[in-house]
């Protein structure tokens, strides 16, 4: 293992090429990255550095929002097929569809969609910025995409009328109340934190709820001691680098995404080598793209 690292290490040197990691990644990866972070906070600071080469390391989705916010550099994907099954539920054919049935309302989009979603709708979210941005917004009525889970969980904390899509990441919808019943009898003092694309009977039981850096904040300033973990398994890599005096349990060892788990370390040595596989826009979608995750940056400022 040392020698591909070293390999990698040498090449991102020699080609000034950063290598970026979502925090979902295999810990070896995590190891290898320049920054690890969740998909918009990567996407964000690909913005602001100097390399022109950029290794992602997550699902195509997130390559292709970075590749939407920074044209002008080289984001490589390690591995053509890690895509995200959730971005996948919904086509953008049918966004025009209710766009065309309802002009009063305003679609809001998980940035965990294709490009060709995020054209079609008025503004992206995040999972950390979803509830702050839809109540910001001056439309009564919203669409929410394509995540039913956080759609639910902003439904609840706003006097907007959400109709949500019945998309759903297949890692989290594995955990329910049984789950949380279970480990919580079996860790009485533990802190439960989950991410909000669980399903609501799971948020309700949570100590906190917030994206993957979100969590990580929380346990990295928490006084406890220990934690169970309601969001993909690689993020117990930073959460114990960070702790190492404190304890992580993940909620259920099925929350693992396959495809955030298809990147090896010889997929990131091939990327730097042979400059694959690049991400590949088109201009015009990019463009209005572009728009909605540009209007929520501007309102997450
Ligand atoms: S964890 Fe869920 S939302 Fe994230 S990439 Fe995997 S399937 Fe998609």
């Amino acid at each position: 293992m040392e020698s591909i690292i070293n390999k990698i290490n040498h090449l991102k040197r020699k080609k000034n090429a950063l290598v970026i990691a979502h925090n979902y990644q295999l810990p070896e990866i995590q190891k290898v990255a320049d920054i690890i972070g969740d998909s918009l906070a990567l996407s964000r600071e690909i913005a602001n550095v100097g390399e022109n080469i950029i290794i992602f390391c997550g699902v195509k989705f997130m390559a292709e929002s970075a590749k939407i916010l920074s044209p002008d550099k080289k984001i490589l994907l390690p591995v053509k097929n890690a895509l995200c099954p959730m971005a996948d539920m919904i086509k953008a054919e049918k966004l025009k569809e209710y766009k065309r049935n309802n002009p009063d309302s305003k679609i809001v989009c998980y940035v965990n969609s294709s490009m060709e979603v995020k054209a079609e709708s008025d503004i992206c979210v995040t999972s950390s910025n979803a509830v702050k941005i839809v109540n910001s917004l001056d439309a009564k009525k919203i669409l929410f995409v394509p995540d039913k889970n956080l759609g639910n969980y902003v439904k609840n904390q706003t006097n907007k009328e959400v109709i949500t899509y019945n998309g759903y990441c297949p890692t989290h919808e594995r955990v329910n109340k049984s789950h949380v019943k279970r480990m919580k009898n079996k860790h009485p003092l533990a802190l439960l934190l989950v991410h909000p694309e669980c399903d609501y009977d799971v948020l309700k039981e949570a100590d906190f709820i917030g994206s993957t850096s979100q969590i990580i904040n929380y346990a990295n300033k928490s006084k406890n001691k220990k934690f169970i973990i309601g969001t993909e398994k690689g993020v117990l890599y930073k959460l114990k680098k960070d702790n190492p005096n404190k304890e992580f349990i993940l909620l259920d060892n099925n929350l693992i995404c396959e495809d955030m788990k298809k990147i090896t370390l010889k997929d990131v040595l091939n990327a730097l080598e042979n400059e694959e596989y690049e991400i590949k826009v088109d201009n015009s979608i990019s463009k209005k793209a572009l728009k909605s995750l540009t209007n929520m940056l501007n309102k997450s400022l």
